[in-house]
């Protein structure tokens, strides 16, 4: 047992019935290469490393990762900070050429580490993950609502989010302050290339976001006097929570054009 330690997002599962259903919530095949991000005390590494040959997990907390080597002496366990990864180093060498990634996340990092997985999204077949409830629907919200904003544009750009199912606070220790659930991040189907430079877009859908009220005509302004151009009247009049995630597309290849 290790003490828990908040700022590490350390909320461990101690749900059986819980934890079999997030292990089995993986679609991937039995060879192929599965990473858990952060394992913690192991409620569902051990599971994992059953069903899976090709198995490792990557942990902050030196701890935790003395506790693992202890009690699944079979088990890779890299000590490392999930945000420092290289996916693309991570997948190489794998039967499919990409890495299956599974996880009850360290809340205070759910942003970044999507973003990440997003950037690897070549070398990324299938993320399984657990998450604070609001972010979930922020994942799949649609525009025009409350909760569409840039994530949700730049992951279902990258690939198919669908949330899972939601999980109680009482499955965990310590009882976390708010609700969860679990992701499935696909990016097995063939996406179209988008046709636009992906650092050039993720800008243009930030700076529209920065001012969410306002008209694109009015939020993109800087970026408009920059290139010396006009918005189209499809989108000048529009804020950016109205537009689709294709239709930042069309907009950013417009902007970004020579
Ligand atoms: N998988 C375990 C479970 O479900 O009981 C633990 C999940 S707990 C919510 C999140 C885990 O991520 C903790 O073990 C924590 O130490 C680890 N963690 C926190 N920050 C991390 C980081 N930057 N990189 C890798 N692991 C991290």
């Amino acid at each position: 047992m290790i003490q828990p330690i908040k700022r590490l997002g350390q909320n461990f599962l101690q749900d059986p019935n819980t934890i079999r259903k997030i292990v089995d919530s993986l679609t991937c095949r039995p060879d192929d290469r599965v990473v858990e991000i952060g394992p913690g005390m192991g409620a569902l590494t051990g599971l994992l490393a059953e069903k899976y040959a090709d198995f490792s997990a990557i942990e902050l907390d030196d701890r935790a990762i003395s506790y693992l080597n202890e009690q699944l002496p079979g088990v890779t366990v890299t000590q490392g900070d999930i945000l420092e990864v290289n996916w693309e180093q991570i997948a190489a060498g794998s039967k499919s050429g990409s890495v299956s990634v599974i996880g009850n996340l360290p809340y205070y990092i759910t942003s970044q580490i999507i973003f990440g997985l997003l950037d690897a999204r070549e070398y990324v077949k299938e993320a399984v993950i657990m998450m604070q409830y609001e972010v979930a629907e922020r994942l799949i919200a649609q525009p025009r609502t409350k909760q569409y904003g840039i994530l949700s544009v730049a992951v279902q750009l990258a690939c198919v989010p669908k949330l899972l199912f939601p999980v109680s606070r009482n499955v965990f220790f310590p009882k976390p302050d708010v609700r969860s659930a679990m992701v499935q991040l696909d990016f097995s189907s063939d996406r179209p290339d988008l046709g636009v430079d992906s650092d050039g877009l993720r800008r243009i859908i930030r700076t529209a976001y920065n001012q969410r009220r306002k008209t694109l005509r009015n939020s993109l302004s800087s970026v408009l006097a920059e290139k010396e151009r006009e918005l189209p009247e499809e989108f000048a009049s529009k804020r950016a929570e109205e537009l689709s995630p294709e239709d930042f597309v069309r907009l950013a290849s417009y902007l970004l054009s020579d």
